[in-house]
């Protein structure tokens, strides 16, 4: 295995062994492979639409193939097996319709090669040896750091991408010339291409990520309103849990309404706390706070919840003994032995809830204030504008993104 696609890697160059978070060789070959079968269905929707064919499943799956592949969400190799088996498929169909267009349009088809006609092997084994042929180290020789580097810099960009697609995709918000654009960047790909072209196309996966963004932003705002200032509680309060990492808003509106009149109460971890924010979700009074801090503190952090936890999204790390049996996924992310949850069915979830311990009692009261997005911020722009002109504003902050796991990268949490 060879990955070096997130700021965990060992020793700043890559993971070879075994990954830094968790991930095994057959699990990291499989993901390679996973998106070597992404291009070959890109090369043909590429094609097709050219020539008017767009193919909905083709289009998801792609997205979903290369969020599945960021760090933290699919520790399942078998998992990913049956993904790569089902892309291929995808691929053979929108490869079929691309033939058909060309034969009713007179046109003579392309001949591709590579991902887009490559065969997978029935036996796991012979699977395995083709997906380790695609490691990022050999290409590291040829063509070449600079050249590999840039391709993976647009395949990590298209993956980051993919990952809000989805989560639109989930709330119903989806964009044809987002589609079109992942198909035509992964179809890119397989190319030879010089350094400048890889770094235009790196530039046009930067641009592209803000529509993706802002399609996201749609769907969210769209379906649960625009977040607003809001005091969140986080200490927890006497009585049955549930915690929910992650990010994806639809997980945690349909566990809550499973959860309604229960007498559990629901706490977002980690990227999910913004979600209190949001009106459309804030409104369920079970919803009570947040528990913990980081993504990389969840392991202690789970440990001492007395109730369930649902991993959404990416931020999943090796679960413990301790919490095994009270711990899910749902949506791409898997872990192998962890039950997953398909179509939101959170039965057992709750019944993990109620079957575990509880807060024995209520911790004292600590409240944050959250909600600060763009609708809020912008609602009180003329103030603001006006106080930086009276010299009451002296000094902008901007908090963006997220701390490390290692020492030296808490940058935001000493600012905040
Ligand atoms: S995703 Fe995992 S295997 Fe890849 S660089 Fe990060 S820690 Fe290493």
């Amino acid at each position: 295995m060879f990955c070096y696609q997130c700021e965990q890697t060992a020793k700043g160059t890559g993971c070879d062994r075994f990954g830094v978070c968790g991930k095994d060789p057959k699990t990291a070959v499989m993901q390679d492979l996973l998106i070597y079968v992404s291009k070959g269905i890109s090369m043909w929707a590429h094609r097709a639409r050219k020539l008017g064919v767009i193919d909905h499943d083709a289009d998801v799956f792609v997205v979903e193939a290369l969020f599945t592949t960021i760090t933290n969400v699919n520790f399942d190799s078998d998992d990913l097996i049956n993904m790569i088996r089902n892309g291929v498929r995808v691929r053979d169909s929108i490869r079929e319709k691309y033939l058909n267009a060309c034969t009713a349009k007179g046109v003579t088809p392309e001949e591709l090669d590579g991902p887009a006609v490559w065969q997978m092997p029935e036996d796991e084994e012979a699977i395995e040896i083709e997906a380790a042929k695609l490691s990022i180290a050999d290409r590291l020789n040829d063509p070449g750091k600079d050249i590999t580097g840039l391709e993976e810099l647009i395949t990590y960009g298209l993956k980051g991408s993919a990952a809000y697609a989805d989560h639109a995709q989930i709330l119903g918000y989806e964009d044809d010339a987002i589609y079109a654009f992942f198909h035509e960047a992964m179809d890119f790909l397989t190319g030879s291409n010089s350094v400048d072209d890889l770094f235009g196309m790196a530039l046009k996966v930067g641009e592209k990520n803000l529509a993706v963004m802002e399609l996201l932003d749609t769907a969210n705002t769209g379906t649960y309103g625009h977040p607003e200032p809001t005091e969140v509680r986080v200490t927890p309060i006497k009585g049955k849990a549930i915690v929910v990492s992650g990010h994806d808003l639809k997980d945690l509106e349909e566990l809550l309404k499973q959860t309604e009149g229960k007498d559990i109460n629901i706490y977002t971890h980690g990227e999910m706390l913004p979600t209190l924010a949001y009106p459309g979700l804030k409104k369920y009074s079970h919803l009570v706070g947040n528990y913990g801090g980081a993504w990389q503190d969840q392991q202690k952090e789970f440990d001492a919840f007395p109730g369930a936890i649902l991993m959404t999204t990416n931020c999943i790390q090796k679960p413990k003994d301790s919490y095994m049996d009270r711990i899910f996924t749902t949506g791409l992310v898997q872990w192998p032995g962890v039950p997953h949850i398909d179509d939101h069915d959170y039965s057992s979830v709750i019944e993990a809830a109620l079957a575990a311990d509880g807060f024995a009692e209520d911790a004292p009261l600590k409240k944050i204030i959250i909600g600060f997005a763009h609708n809020a911020v912008l609602s009180v722009a003329d103030k603001v504008i006006q106080a930086v002109k009276d010299g009451d504003i002296r000094h902008f902050f901007l908090v963006g993104g997220c701390d490390g796991a290692k020492s030296g990268r808490n940058y935001f949490t000493e600012i905040a």
